[in-house]
């Protein structure tokens, strides 16, 4: 059982072992979720570097799918970490895996993980499923780095700046800028650790929170102007929608990432308690974002459809036209009121 204190003592002392067994001589990889934000990242190189400072000669970091950092974390230390996917060890001795509630979240990098002498998970997801050999999960973290920081120290590892950093924005990125339930008092004696080593965290916010190209204010503009509210949704609690096409990107000249920030304009709705987005990714293939004030468990709705995330914040993988999909969603809330 997961505690609120997170995960077992004897888990910590296993993945500590493992990285000392497999980290001095052996290939390790380390790797975080398909379209990597800025708590996958972020705990993945925070992590990387302090194995960096620890001497581990054979290292790397990679995610799966499309090879493209998002604009926002082009500047997190520790990029120089990071291979394509393919270029990823085909046989690491150990692969610590970030931010992964599924082994589907890897795509084509979850074949490592079988080819591994050692796995090592750290995550947040309660829907996570334990797929690692050692599974530091604690559904009571805010933030994967939250438990990247405490393994660092059980490793020895001091923080600095750069791993600070890091460390930092998948702290900020996961609390919504400590915004979010899960800013305990433990979230900002971490973020006052992290903030000792002299980051500039005005700096950071600014940069992973308040810059956007022009094209994406018009692009934003365009999807949040065809939002749809249902106000009988989710028992009367109200859910509103949107979705947005490969065809706007290119019409704005945007990457997909930018929509990432496009759910918070969406769940600030008043008279809504679910926010869903719906963003293309391909052919009638479409990311579908979760989102509640806290009427519905959304994690709960995202796993009937093969997804995963938090209560309040979740997503899956939808198929056909974002209509439909967002029929099959509102068919599936009242199922699941908190
Ligand atoms: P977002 O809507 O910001 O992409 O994701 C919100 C939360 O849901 C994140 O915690 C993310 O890990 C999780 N999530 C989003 N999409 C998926 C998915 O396809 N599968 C799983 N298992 N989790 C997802
Ligand atoms: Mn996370």
């Amino acid at each position: 059982m997961r505690t609120p204190h997170g995960p077992a003592d004897a888990d910590f002392t296993a993945a500590v072992a493992a990285i000392h067994r497999h980290a001095p001589a052996g290939r390790v990889l380390l790797v975080c979720h398909v379209n990597p934000d800025g708590d996958a990242l972020g705990s993945m190189l925070g992590f990387g570097l302090g194995l960096r400072r620890m001497g581990v000669p054979a290292l790397q970091a990679t995610f799966p799918g499309d090879f493209e950092v998002p604009e926002p974390f082009t500047a997190l230390p520790g990029l120089d970490l990071l291979v394509p996917g393919e270029q990823a060890y085909p046989e690491p001795d150990l692969v610590i895996v970030f931010d992964v509630a599924a082994v589907s979240r890897l795509g084509a990098l979850a074949d490592r993980l079988p080819r591994a002498r050692a796995t090592i998970v750290l995550d947040h997801h309660a829907s996570n499923t334990g797929f690692g050999g050692v599974n530091l999960v604690d559904a009571g973290a805010a933030a994967t780095s939250v438990v990247a920081e405490q393994l660092l120290a059980r490793l020895g590892v001091p923080l600095d700046a750069e791993i600070a950093e890091c460390l930092y924005v998948a702290l900020a990125t996961d609390t919504g800028s400590f915004r979010f339930d899960m800013t305990t008092p433990r979230v900002h004696e971490m973020a006052a650790r992290l903030i000792a080593t002299g980051i500039r965290p005005g700096e950071i916010s600014r940069r992973i929170f308040d810059t956007r190209p022009f094209g994406a204010t018009k692009l934003f503009a365009e999807v949040l102007g065809r939002a749809e509210l249902d106000p009988a949704a989710a028992a009367g609690h109200g859910m509103v929608w949107t979705y947005a096409t490969l065809e706007d990107l290119r019409r704005y000249g945007q990457r997909p990432y930018v929509m990432d920030a496009l759910i918070d304009p969406v769940r600030c709705v008043a008279e809504a308690d679910v926010a869903v987005l719906v963003k293309q990714t391909g052919e009638g293939e479409w990311a579908v974002s979760l989102r509640s004030k806290g009427a519905v468990d959304v994690s709960a709705v995202a796993v009937t459809f093969g997804g995963g995330g938090h209560r309040l914040a979740a997503g899956f993988t939808g198929h056909g036209a974002p209509g439909d999909v967002v029929v099959a969603v509102r068919e599936r809330l009242d199922q699941h009121l908190i």
